[in-house]
């Protein structure tokens, strides 16, 4: 039977026996950007390689995303490794549709090229068999979350309830066969050497906000009108001027956007659109700035004597990783990069759906920084792909082997003293207590 180490050298030399071609796929989703739940070609072309490689799978699982997997030689637990579909939009992105803006400003594209780099290691020659379980591998759509209106249009119609990927995932029950999970992002932050992990996320929710007022000619008779795009100005102030009240240790952030701020320029704004986050470091600071949030909105209403209707969209909960598997990553990922590369995360504001999953299950979800720019700007280009997709594959690869040899005893242990915060019951119920619209007339 071949160690651990003859397990893992396997795995590596199939993963750069493929890299050619792992690091094609990655370019040609780059090439190919489609933002959350639009992701059709991206999840056609996993499919195929997935059936190129003789992977079993099932598609269309929250619209887009893909689910196939690899079977041990012997039972045990479900490992999943993902990677994320969705592109952002971002205006002005070299890589960006010119059509749609849309733009892999978030490196998902190399995500994808990891997680297949898993499915090719893991298929070298004996690897699995000598595995106890199963890796599922997941293509999972949407987790930038964006196109708020377009998505909150899409849960009215019945076509998703929530508006990220891996939260569709756990309500569909496509992640109920799976005991721990772990995922690549790409980053670009020069502090956090060549491999970042650990840390935690802000959680959030998202809000889409319409203001109405009344129509009327903006030069002849504004006076006959009620000015929705002076009742959003008015409530961001308010949002501003709320920023003073919260605790540093909330980490609370609060970016609104105006997505249709009037249509014709000599008709006073009748109907204004929003979009909001409001993201904290715990559930409790995030739902208190959303109720102050939503103060602000009102006030902005109230003062123009128009009206706004806000819908309060459950987002994703903040991300806690395992330490266990942190252990055996951080282990892989020092033999791959060394120990001056590797650098331990601490608090971020930004928000990842990978968060809900570790309120079930134990997670890791590290940073290979293959990238430079500024993440989500139109200047976040991957220039790394030996890093940012082989060594993150390989990085993954061998932890999955450390998890699953020797009768999964590492994974058994990890899920046996894993004590998760939510159940899937407690979970969606939570979620759902957070839906919330309401309807505010002067
Ligand atoms: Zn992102
Ligand atoms: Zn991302």
């Amino acid at each position: 039977m071949p160690s651990i180490e003859e397990l893992k050298a396997r795995a590596v030399a199939e993963i750069d026996a493929r890299g050619k071609q792992l690091v094609r796929t990655a370019k040609t989703i780059l090439d190919n950007p489609e933002p959350g739940f639009r992701e059709q070609k991206t999840s056609r072309l996993v499919r195929e390689i997935f059936c190129d490689w003789g992977i079993e799978h099932e598609g269309g699982i929250a619209i887009t995303g893909v689910k196939g997997g690899l079977d041990g030689g012997s039972p045990g637990p479900t490992l999943a490794v993902m990677g994320e579909l969705d592109s952002l939009r971002v205006i002005g992105h070299p890589h960006a549709d010119p059509e749609t803006s849309a733009a892999h400003a978030c490196g998902h594209h190399c995500q994808i090229g990891m997680m297949l780099g898993v499915a090719a290691g893991l298929q070298a020659q004996g690897v699995m068999e000598n595995l106890a379980g199963r890796v599922a591998l997941i293509a999972v759509p949407a987790e930038e979350y964006i196109e708020i209106e377009y998505r909150d249009d899409l849960r009215r119609q019945g076509k998703l309830e929530f508006i990220g990927g891996k939260p569709e995932f756990i309500r569909l029950g496509a992640l109920d066969d799976v005991d721990l999970a772990m995922m690549t992002h790409t980053s670009a932050n020069a502090n956090e050497g060549k491999i970042a992990f650990g840390g935690s996320n802000n959680g959030m929710v998202a809000k889409r906000i319409r203001f109405l007022g009344r129509a009327s000619h903006a030069g002849g008779a504004p006076h006959m009108g009620v000015n929705a795009l002076n009742a959003a100005m008015i409530a961001m102030s308010g949002i501003h001027a709320q920023r003073e009240t919260y605790r540093d240790a909330g980490t609370v952030r609060i970016h609104p956007i105006i997505t249709q701020g009037g249509i014709a320029v000599s008709s006073v704004p009748a109907d204004v659109r929003m979009e909001t986050y409001v993201r904290g470091a715990s559930i409790e600071a995030f739902k208190d700035a959303s109720e102050k949030v939503d103060r602000a909105l009102r006030a902005g209403a109230m003062a123009v004597g128009g009206s706004v209707e806000i819908t309060t969209l459950p987002g994703y909960l903040p991300i806690q990783s395992d330490e266990s598997m942190l252990r055996l990553y951080g282990e892989n990922a020092c033999s791959l990069v060394g120990k001056d590369n590797l650098v331990r995360l601490g608090h971020r504001t930004g928000s990842t759906d990978m968060g809900d999953v570790s309120q079930l299950m134990p997670v890791i979800h590290p940073y290979v920084v293959a990238a430079t720019g500024n993440g989500h700007g139109n200047d976040y280009v991957v220039q790394d792909y030996e890093l940012g997709v082989l060594t993150g594959a390989k990085a993954m690869a061998m932890t999955v082997i450390d998890l699953l040899a020797d009768g999964a005893s590492h994974a058994n242990r990890i899920v046996g003293q894993y004590e998760a915060p939510l159940t899937k019951q407690s979970y969606l119920k939570l979620m759902r207590s957070m839906l919330k619209e309401s309807t505010h007339t002067s």
